[in-house]
C-alpha cells in the first residue's frame, strides 16, 4: 500500500515524502522510538549473551549525550515520534541518563518517556528519573527464585531487582511492567509463581517468546516456550479471559486474571507476529537507525551527524531508512537470517 503521504519521485518510484512522519511503503507509521543508550550490560542472561560479555562499542563510536538529544529532537519535532523508550544494553549504566530524560521531557510536543531496564541500581535513581520526566518502566525479571535467577543471569542480584521494582512503584513510574522470557526446563514451570508475585505487588507481568536474537546464535524454535504453552502453564492456577480491548500496535495479548482488574500479557512475537501493526523504529547506541529488530540493514545517522548534516538532511535520511521496512520479520521464512547484532546491541 502506498499512502497519500508518499511522493512519486522523478524516477517514477514511490518514496517517502520530503516532510512528515516515518512512513513505510506498507502504510505503517513509526511513532515509537527505541533508543539504545549503551550496548553494555551488568547481567549476562544466558539467552542474550555469553558469560564473558561481548566486545563493547568503543566510547568514540557511541553517541554523546548531545548527539542522542539532537537525534531524538529531530524524531519528535520533525518525524512525529510520540513515545521514546530508553533501553540498551542496560540504560541505567549510562552516566548522563537523568540529564537525557530531562532534555527529552522538555521537547515539544512532549513525548511519553519509558525505560526498559534490569533495575540494578534503580532503587537509587528511580526518584531522580521520575523527577526528570521519566513516565514509566518495564523491568526484566524472568524468575523470583534466587537460584534460578543466578543461573539465568549468571549474577546473584535478585534482591537489587526487587528493590528497584519497589522504588519504581514508589516513585510513580507506573504502571510498572515486568517482562519475562521463559526457558524450557529452567523457569517455565515457575510462570504461575512469577505471576502471583507480580499480582501481589501490583506489577503487570508480560511473558515474551524468546526470539532469535542471542549473541551466541543458539536459538531454536523447538526449545522456545510458545505463548500457547505459557497460557497452558498459567491456566490451571488462574482464570484467564481476553480483555477484549483492541490491541492496536501493542505487542501483548492481554488477559484479565481471575476476572480482573489485574491483567497478564503474552507476547507471541514468533508464533503470532504483529508486524502489520508495528509502529516502532530503533536507534542504536552508535547512531544507526534500524527499521526492525530483525533488519539486516542499518542507516548510519552518526556519520551524517558528525559529517555536518543539518536537521532537515538527517530527518530525510531517517524517512528513507523507514521506507524500506519489510512487511514482516520473516522468522518462519526458510531464507530467514538472524541479524548480526544481538538484542543487547540493538536495544530490546
Ligand atoms: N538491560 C535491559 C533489560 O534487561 O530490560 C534492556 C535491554 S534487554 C536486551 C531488553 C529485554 O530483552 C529484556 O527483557 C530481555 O529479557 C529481552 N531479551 C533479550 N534477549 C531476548 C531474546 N532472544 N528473545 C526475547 N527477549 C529477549
Amino acid at each position: 500500500m502506498v499512502s497519500a503521504l508518499a511522493d512519486v519521485h522523478v524516477d517514477g518510484q514511490a518514496g517517502p515524502a520530503a516532510t512528515g512522519p516515518l512512513l513505510d511503503r506498507h502504510g505503517r507509521v513509526a511513532t515509537d522510538l527505541r533508543v539504545s543508550l549503551t550496548d553494555r550490560c551488568n547481567l549476562r542472561c544466558e539467552y542474550c549473551m555469553p558469560a564473558e560479555g561481548l566486545d563493547w562499542l568503543p566510547t568514540t563510536e557511541t553517541l554523546s549525550d548531545d548527539e542522542v538529544v539532537r537525534l531524538v529532537r529531530i524524531a519528535v519535532e520533525q518525524l512525529g515520534v510520540r513515545q521514546v523508550r530508553l533501553t540498551g544494553g542496560e540504560p541505567l549504566l549510562r552516566r548522563g541518563l537523568v540529564g537525557l530524560v530531562a532534555a527529552m521531557a522538555a521537547m515539544q510536543p512532549r513525548p511519553k518517556i519509558a525505560m526498559t531496564t534490569n533495575a540494578l541500581g534503580l532503587a537509587r535513581s528511580a526518584q531522580a528519573l521520575a523527577d526528570a520526566g521519566l513516565d514509566r518502566v518495564n523491568v526484566s525479571l524472568d524468575t523470583v527464585d534466587a537460584v534460578t535467577f543466578g543461573q539465568i543471569t549468571r549474577r546473584d542480584r535478585l534482591p537489587d531487582v526487587i528493590a528497584g521494582l519497589a522504588a519504581a512503584a514508589a516513585a510513580g513510574l507506573t504502571p510498572v511492567k515486568v517482562n519475562a522470557v521463559l526457558l524450557r526446563g529452567q523457569n517455565d514451570g515457575q510462570a504461575p509463581e512469577l505471576l502471583r508475585w507480580c499480582l501481589d505487588r501490583g506489577y503487570q507481568l508480560r511473558i515474551i517468546e524468546q526470539m532469535p536474537l542471542d549473541a551466541q546464535h543458539r536459538w531454536n524454535r523447538e526449545a522456545m516456550v510458545t505463548a500457547e504453552e505459557t497460557l497452558a502453564r498459567l491456566e490451571p492456577e488462574f482464570d484467564l479471559t481476553p480483555t477484549g480491548r483492541p490491541r492496536g500496535s501493542a505487542p501483548a495479548e492481554e488477559f484479565l486474571v481471575d476476572g480482573g482488574p489485574a491483567t497478564v500479557g503474552v507476547i507471541a512475537s514468533v508464533t503470532r507476529p504483529f508486524c502489520g501493526d508495528c509502529d516502532r523504529v530503533r536507534l542504536t547506541a552508535d547512531g544507526q537507525v534500524r527499521n526492525c529488530l530483525f533488519a539486516r540493514e542499518e542507516s548510519d545517522l552518526r556519520a551524517a551527524l558528525r559529517g555536518g548534516a543539518d536537521d532537515l538532511e538527517i530527518a530525510s535520511r531517517w524517512r528513507v531508512a523507514m521506507w524500506g521496512k519489510k512487511p514482516g520479520h520473516g522468522i518462519d521464512d526458510p531464507s530467514f537470517l538472524q541479524p548480526q547484532r544481538p538484542m543487547s546491541s540493538i536495544g530490546g
